[in-house]
């Protein structure tokens, strides 16, 4: 929430006081959700533009709290990064990726690699290639299954260790996406630097392709600069059948997005891979 800056100073400080507390409320709260079983890893696929037959999933945390019900990610994944709650709620999500990833498997369904959010202060709190590969381990994961998604914003702290712990896990097979392309801070030459697979190309651009040259021009510019670095390029927040022709008109072969499918809850996956097509 928003702090109005007409505010007199003790209005400020109390709408202050108010707003630290609901934080730390939340966080409280937060700490407790994953005990409490409350977290839950929805799946929204991505697919073949041509085909609409589903490639892969892009797993999605959702915490269902009792009583407050759906608290969004954009709300409190930024406090987990701020209490350090993000290290063990990141393992779960991890954790529970793979072990989705092995039912599927065992249930007959085939292969479906999943796409799992990591957020830069994961990098910072232990040591994810480590992590990842003892999850691989445990659920019998083949590393070319699993997808690391990071937002461009790790160039705004871009360091040793973290460039050290994506080597690793490209090393590994571990394949990296590029989240969020186009939004942040990010240079050509640090793209060279590091192996990503993938770049995913923002919802804000394809929302307003119908707008005008400017969406398109960074779509091209997008689908360009991956082929350079031998990446493949994934359109987010399809809504419209038009975006997907215009998207295959520039040359952009997979995305997700409302249009094929919201996030659902695993058992609905389930379903959807048993469908396999969801155009
Ligand atoms: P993101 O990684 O960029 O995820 C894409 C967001 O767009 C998701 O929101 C997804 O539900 C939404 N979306 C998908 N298709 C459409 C569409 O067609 N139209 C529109 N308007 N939106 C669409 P969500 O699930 O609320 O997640 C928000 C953000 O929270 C994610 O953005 C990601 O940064 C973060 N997040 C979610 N799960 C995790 C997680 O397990 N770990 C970490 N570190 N971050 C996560
Ligand atoms: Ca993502
Ligand atoms: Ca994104
Ligand atoms: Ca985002």
């Amino acid at each position: 929430s928003q702090l109005n800056p007409a505010l007199t100073w003790s209005q400020y400080t109390k709408a202050l006081e108010r707003e630290t507390r609901k934080t730390v409320e939340l966080t409280t709260k937060l700490r407790h959700a994953l005990e409490a079983e409350q977290l839950e890893l929805y799946y929204q696929p991505q697919v073949d533009l041509e085909s609409g037959r589903i490639i892969s999933a892009e797993s999605l945390l959702r915490w269902n709290h009792p009583e407050m019900g759906f608290i969004p990610p954009d709300q409190f994944i930024p406090l987990a990064e701020q209490s350090q709650l993000i290290g063990p709620i990141g393992d779960w999500v991890l954790r529970r990726a793979c072990r989705d990833l092995k039912a599927w498997k065992d249930a007959g369904l085939g292969t479906c690699p999943v796409s799992i959010n990591v957020s830069l202060i994961q990098f910072q709190l232990g040591s994810i290639p480590d992590t990842v590969r003892r999850a691989l381990t445990d659920f019998n994961v083949a590393p070319e299954e699993l997808t690391l998604e990071i937002t461009e914003s790790v160039f705004e702290q871009h360091g040793r260790a973290l460039k050290q712990d994506l080597e690793a896990l490209s090393a590994m097979g571990i394949r990296l996406s590029l989240d969020d392309f186009g939004t942040g801070y990010s240079s050509l030459g640090h793209l060279k630097d590091y192996q990503f697979n993938e770049i995913k190309i923002d919802k804000s651009f394809v929302s307003q392709l119908d707008e005008g040259d400017y969406a398109q021009a960074i779509v091209k510019a997008t689908i360009f600069i991956a082929a350079a670095l031998g990446a493949d390029v994934v359109a987010e927040g399809i809504e419209a059948s038009e975006h997907i022709t215009t998207l295959r008109q520039l040359g952009c072969t997979k995305g997700q997005g409302y249009y094929f499918s919201r996030p659902v809850p695993e058992p609905i996956w389930h379903q959807l891979l048993i469908n396999k097509k969801v155009l």
